[in-house]
C-alpha cells in the first residue's frame, strides 16, 4: 500500500438528493474515529486522504499484521479518535493548529501535510495514554511520549527535510513552542507523505540525514505499536 493513493472522485453523484460522495466521505471519517467541525465538504476529504495515508503506511510495513488488514483499523488502532475544529479564532493564523488529547484545534482548515501532523500529535497522546513500558526514556514507569524516544541530536535539525519551512515541516523550530513533539510530528508527517506524489518537491526526506531519519521511524513505529499493546 505504500506509496498508494487514496483519490476520491471531484464530481458529486446524486441519487435521489442526497450526495453519495459526501456521505461516503462522512461515513469513513465516522468509521476511522474521526469527528470534523467547520470544514467543506472538499475540505473534508483531504482530511480523510490525511488519515488514510497515515493508516496505509502503517499496513506497508510487514510488521504491521497486529494493526488488522484494513486502513481504517491500521489509523484507529495507533491515533484512536481525533476531532477536528476549524474555525477557531483563538489559534494564530501562523501556527494554525493546536492539539490536546485526541482534539485538533485550527485557524483555517489544514492541507493534508499539516493534518498528518497533527495527527502524530494525536498518536502522541494515546501512546502515553497506552504504552506500558518507557524503556528508560522518561524517568520510570509508563507515561512516556512517544516522542520521548526522539534521539536529542534530530530536534534541531531539519536538514533531512526538502526545506526548512512549513510547507515541509508543519512546525518549524522558528516558531514559539519547538520541542520534541514536534519535531516528531515533523518527522511523521514526512514519514507518511514519504513516496507518495503529495507535494513531492516539498514532502519526504533528502540526503542521508534523511535516509537517517526515515530508518529510524521504519525501527521506532514498530516498538511504539508493541508498546501500546497491539
Ligand atoms: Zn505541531
Amino acid at each position: 500500500m505504500s506509496g498508494h493513493m487514496v483519490y476520491f472522485a471531484n464530481s458529486s453523484s446524486q441519487c435521489g438528493g442526497v450526495d453519495v460522495r459526501d456521505a461516503y466521505t462522512d461515513s469513513q471519517l465516522t468509521e476511522m474515529g474521526i469527528t470534523i467541525t467547520g470544514e467543506s465538504a472538499d475540505q473534508k476529504i483531504q482530511t480523510l486522504v490525511a488519515a488514510r495515508l497515515f493508516g496505509a503506511k502503517l499496513l506497508g510495513a510487514t510488521w504491521a499484521t497486529s494493526l488488522g488488514g484494513a486502513v481504517i483499523d491500521a489509523y484507529k488502532k495507533a491515533v484512536g479518535s481525533t476531532d477536528l475544529i476549524v474555525l477557531n479564532d483563538d489559534i494564530p493564523t501562523s501556527g494554525n493548529c493546536a492539539t490536546i488529547g485526541g482534539t485538533v484545534t485550527c485557524h483555517h482548515a489544514p492541507g493534508i501535510a499539516n493534518t498528518i501532523h497533527e495527527m502524530f500529535h494525536v498518536f502522541d497522546n494515546h501512546y502515553r495514554d497506552l504504552s506500558t513500558t518507557d524503556d528508560g526514556k522518561c524517568g520510570g514507569g509508563a507515561g512516556c511520549w512517544a516522542s520521548n524516544y526522539l534521539p536529542q541530536e534530530y530536534i534541531n535539525d531539519v536538514s533531512g527535510y526538502q526545506c526548512a519551512k512549513v510547507r515541509c515541516i508543519a512546525h518549524p523550530p522558528s516558531y514559539g513552542g519547538y520541542d520534541s513533539s514536534e519535531a516528531f510530528a515533523n518527522l511523521g508527517q514526512n514519514w507518511v507523505l514519504d513516496a507518495t506524489n503529495v507535494d513531492v518537491g516539498n514532502s519526504g526526506f533528502k540526503g542521508d540525514f534523511g535516509d537517517t531519519l526515515r530508518n529510524w521511524m521504519n525501527t521506532n513505529m514498530p516498538t511504539f505499536l508493541k508498546n501500546m499493546g497491539y
